[in-house]
């Protein structure tokens, strides 16, 4: 993505330009970073190759829209105007096909699990994002979910996810930042049991509305400071982060079965995937992946 002024002009694309049979542009986006910033910019449609409801499309996609300006972050606004979470997301239409597009991508940057693509392929990612900006669902960006916080991208979360399986089934799972649910949801269907801890209520509470209506029943969602784990479910063989703390908890180390496996981002301004095994009881091994971009690890609750 680029940050190229606006191009909402240019939509809506046909939607031969999403599944790429005629697509003139670039393949597909550049890896973007998951920052508010650049994914309020995600948002507002910039440099986007393409998406439902172009010309020639008779399905019930949401119409585009123009969208207001950058919403402000932080406190002030939490207390001001709390997101509406009452609602499960409706269900726009967004087909089957566009869903694949956007694995085949997934799958050409890289991704070869085929247990992690078919979740994904599964999962309606445009469920989990305000219906305003559902039409984007499906292209490999970060999205505003509220609360300075992001969705990341399909590609980082199945990247993520197949570093976690390495191959192998995973039994229990832990998530540290829920967001949205979005990719815990995804976790349903590579473990058989997930729990997902979120520090803020509100997206907590988002991500139960969003959850609710698929009835996962390997799926447990807790409030709470999620750099302390989750002691009373641990141990775990998998632990995820969703967030960047400059270096991983020690809850989170010591909570790890022998032979498990935490994928995280670590670092501030320069991140990096890191993955570490657990391959003793007092002794584990670090290895630094990719790079990438994640909003803050932050210890607490609000
Ligand atoms: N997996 C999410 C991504 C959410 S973004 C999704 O699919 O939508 C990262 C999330 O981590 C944010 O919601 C943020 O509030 C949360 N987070 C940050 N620090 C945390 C902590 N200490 N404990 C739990 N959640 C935390």
């Amino acid at each position: 993505m680029s940050d190229k002024p606006d191009k909402r002009s240019t939509f809506p694309l046909p939607l031969s330009s999403v599944t790429g049979s005629k697509r003139a542009g670039p393949a597909f986006p550049p890896a973007k970073v998951a920052t508010p910033q650049t994914a309020t910019r995600n948002a507002a449609g910039s440099g986007v190759p393409g998406g439902p409801g172009g010309p020639g499309d008779t399905r019930s996609y949401v119409p585009r829209v123009v969208l207001p300006p950058a919403k402000p972050h932080g406190d002030a606004y939490q207390r001001a105007q709390p997101l509406p979470v009452a609602a499960p997301r409706p269900d726009t239409g967004v087909s089957d096909a566009i869903r694949r597009a956007m694995v085949a991508r997934v799958a050409k940057q890289g991704v070869q699990d085929g247990v992690v693509l078919k979740a994904l392929e599964t999962v309606q990612r445009h469920r989990f994002i305000e219906p305003a900006l559902s039409a984007q669902a499906y292209v490999d960006a970060s999205l505003p979910i509220g609360h300075n916080q992001t969705i990341s991208r399909p590609y980082i979360v199945a990247r993520m996810l197949e570093v976690l399986r390495n191959g192998n089934a995973l039994t229990r799972v832990l998530e540290i930042g829920t967001g949205c649910g979005y990719q815990a949801a995804v976790l349903s269907h590579i473990a058989k049991d997930v729990f997902s801890v979120e520090r803020i209520r509100q997206l907590h509470e988002l991500a139960k509305t969003n959850l609710r209506h698929l009835r996962i029943v390997n799926l447990r969602l807790h409030y709470g400071d999620g750099m302390l784990g989750l002691p009373q479910a641990a141990p775990f063989d998998g632990i995820i982060l969703a967030a960047a703390g400059l270096e991983v908890p020690q809850a989170l180390l010591e909570q790890l079965s022998v032979g498990g496996r935490l994928v995280a981002p670590v670092g501030a301004q320069v991140q990096h995937l890191q993955l570490i095994t657990r391959t003793g009881k007092a002794e584990w091994m670090s290895e630094t992946l990719e790079g990438c971009h994640f909003v803050p690890l932050r210890p607490g609750t609000v």
